[in-house]
């Protein structure tokens, strides 16, 4: 089956082919670096994160890029002509500090965070403030080419020089005019209420850099359309950001992008729906705004809040829950122990009639056709849960050998290379010994046989030895006392 992702321009999914053979150019909108990034953020990060490793799955090679901002991103990021304070610098304020001490420690922070979310790292994180220069050139090729304009030593983009503006929201400059944008600011510098500026001339700015219209700062919009055509070149792949970034962010990167070089700027728009915690739209004032680190706080397992956020369609809107969290982590505790247990499986006598191949072969084939209709995460998880009730039937009726259990230990260690739920740094298997790991399952189907007596006795005895057995919903786990 051939592998299809939802365009967001095309507004159905689409067979996806990259325009180099073998090689995949992907952008992802990254985080202004102004606070620690909350749930909602990590959401598309996740997403950016198993798209990427799926395609590397698929023997693909991607070139991941995702940009920081650290200057230009407003308070009012909604309308058509993003106004406001800039969030870093009105941070800086609140905090005391300079803007460049605020996006130097959220940046930090921000990859603290992603590495807690075992998120592979991209190929660069760009800041926006070190392409200053660059942004300045497309800013004046624009005005060259009759796409932007000089007014009060701020440059602005002309919208109605791109008939297109619009083609990825809906909101044209027709539907803008009909009140469909929401409010704009009114700004007597601008040609049009919906034009949006490049560059921005404000003394009251505290970052600015020299230009040919003065000094100023750039606009948000023009950041991610320098930064990404720099490292990827001018057509991308694939452009992934949050269901917010639509309009008028992407809109106005694609003005920029495809007014400055006459060709398409990105092949696949993907995007993801917002989320939501206990059912409703995070808000400090709701008390239901989380951070990783207010989730980390309270002791939630890191990956069990990535599996929560990978467990959902990219595409519907996720309801974060506590209930759904503690499920997220009692699933991963399962799948962790089978995944031991495998690792650990040595049947004392001998076995036969092995179906260990048949059954890695349908969830491979399951799997993949899940992912690949538009990265359909819930039937390529259920094949893998299927996978573990049918090796673990295998096990109990005394049918799978030490070697069918390394088999399905090497492929639940590969499907993580798409999952990254850290499957093979689990600590167990290689700290137990055999004779340790033969009186777990001892003890374990002497349990199942109700005999609990001697189940107890064997679990003292593996104390003694230094080792803990310790019941999880998802099975006993076996590990050195501590
Ligand atoms: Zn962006």
């Amino acid at each position: 089956m051939a592998l299809k992702f939802y365009n967001t321009m095309a507004k159905k999914k689409q067979v996806f082919r990259p325009l180099r053979k073998g090689e995949v150019r992907l952008y992802n909108c990254g985080p202004t670096v102004y606070d620690y990034a909350h749930i909602g953020n990590f959401r598309a990060y996740v997403f950016a994160d198993i798209l990427r490793r799926y395609i590397e799955w698929k023997g693909y090679r991607v070139l991941q890029v995702m940009n920081l901002t650290d200057v230009g991103h407003m308070t009012m990021d909604d309308v058509a002509d993003s106004t406001g304070e800039d969030k870093i610098e009105k941070k800086a304020r609140e905090e005391k500090k300079d803007p460049w001490q605020i996006s130097s420690f959220y940046a930090g922070a921000f990859f603290e965070d992603i590495k807690k979310l075992n998120i592979k790292p991209a190929m660069a994180y760009p800041k926006a403030t070190e392409h200053v220069k660059e942004m300045i050139k497309l800013a004046e090729k624009l005005i060259k080419n009759g796409h932007a304009y000089v007014s009060n030593n701020s440059v602005y983009f002309d919208v109605t020089s791109f008939p297109e503006y619009g083609k990825l929201s809906g909101n044209t400059l027709k539907n803008l005019k009909a009140g469909a944008g929401g409010r704009v600011e009114d700004n007597p510098d601008k040609r049009g209420p919906f034009d949006f500026a490049l560059w921005v001339h404000n003394p009251r700015h505290t970052m600015q850099w020299d230009s040919p219209w003065g000094r100023g700062y750039p606009g948000w919009h023009i950041e991610c359309s320098v930064m990404s055509i720099k490292m990827l070149g001018e057509t991308l792949d694939i452009h992934t950001g949050g269901e917010d970034n639509i309009f008028p962010h992407h809109d106005c990167e694609i003005a920029q992008s495809e007014g400055a070089t006459g060709k398409t700027f990105v092949r696949y728009w993907m995007h993801t729906r917002h989320l939501l915690v206990e059912g409703k739209k995070m808000s400090k004032s709701l008390g239901n705004f989380f951070t990783l680190r207010d989730l980390l706080k309270k002791g939630n397992d890191p990956t069990a809040i990535r599996y929560l956020l990978l467990s959902a369609h990219y595409r519907t809107k996720l309801n974060f829950t506590e209930k759904g969290l503690k499920a997220a982590s009692n699933t991963l505790n399962k799948i962790r122990a089978f995944v031991q247990d495998m690792a650990s499986h040595k049947p004392p006598g001998p076995v036969k009639g092995s179906r260990i191949d048949g059954i890695i072969r349908d969830t491979r084939e399951n799997f993949e056709k899940a992912m690949d209709d538009d990265l359909g995460i819930s039937d390529a998880l259920s094949a893998i849960f299927s996978l573990i009730t049918r090796v673990n039937r295998e096990r109990d009726a005394g049918r799978l050998s030490r070697e069918d259990a390394g088999k399905a230990y090497g492929f639940m260690i590969d499907i993580d290379r798409v999952l990254g739920l850290g499957l093979d740094e689990l600590p167990m298997g290689s700290g137990v010994p055999d004779e340790i790991m033969l009186m777990a399952n001892e003890r374990e189907q002497l349990r199942k046989e109700k005999n609990f007596g001697e189940a107890d006795k064997i679990r003292d005895a593996i104390k003694k030895k230094g080792f803990v057995v310790e019941d999880t919903p998802g099975g006993p786990m076996v590990r050195k006392a501590r």
